[in-house]
């Protein structure tokens, strides 16, 4: 029997997770940038801009996600994904877009066989997407990418989240999976 993938919830810092590829909020230039996506090509090391440089020229859409080497991370992969600048557009299309960067970076783990994928809340630090619909759409889109069958093959999806509030976030959105917030 193929056994169900598992979602969780933890609070800690992405660039110490022990999954085959932890996910990037990157920018669409691809060339690193602040928050999280510093402190993943600050431990990563230059191996990751390098990698970044050589396979986008161009940088990456909104919405989609690309691979590269995880340079000195604990991960084996570093899948870079663009959210929305919440802003830049109508709450329906910023919540598209940021679906299609957690529906893009799922593909592209299962892609590479990958069985174990770490997601930072992407697009709500700097580019300012409310938390509690961050979460919501998220949950939404990795719970039915898992219950289909391309979903089948990965066997962990961890929300990594850098603050316990952000944690409790995840714990009110969806008990089910994360237990209750204290
Ligand atoms: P974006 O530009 O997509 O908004 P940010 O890096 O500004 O990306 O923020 C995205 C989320 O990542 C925020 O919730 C922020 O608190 C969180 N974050 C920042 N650093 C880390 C880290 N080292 N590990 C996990 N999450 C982080």
């Amino acid at each position: 029997m193929v056994p169900m993938p598992q979602l969780t919830a933890v609070r800690g810092d992405i660039t110490t997770q022990q999954v085959d590829a932890i996910v990037n909020a990157a920018n669409s230039a691809m060339r690193g940038g602040g928050g999280v996506d510093g402190a993943i090509h600050r431990a990563g090391g230059p191996a990751v801009l390098e990698d970044c440089i050589a396979r986008f020229p161009r940088g990456l859409a909104t919405g989609d996600a690309g691979w590269t080497t995880a340079g000195d991370l604990p991960s084996r992969w570093v899948i870079h994904t663009v959210g929305p600048v919440y802003s830049e557009h109508s709450p329906s299309e910023a919540r598209r877009l940021l679906q299609s960067a957690y529906r893009h970076s799922l593909l592209e783990a299962v892609r590479h066989q990958l069985r174990t994928v770490a997601f930072p809340s992407i697009s709500t630090g700097v580019y300012g997407y409310p938390k509690e619909d961050a979460t919501k759409a998220a949950l939404e889109e990795v719970t039915t990418f898992l219950a289909s069958e391309a979903g089948s093959a990965l066997q962990l999806v961890v929300f990594c989240c850098f603050s316990e509030h952000d944690l409790a976030v995840y714990q009110r959105t969806a008990p089910i999976f994360f237990g209750a917030a204290l």
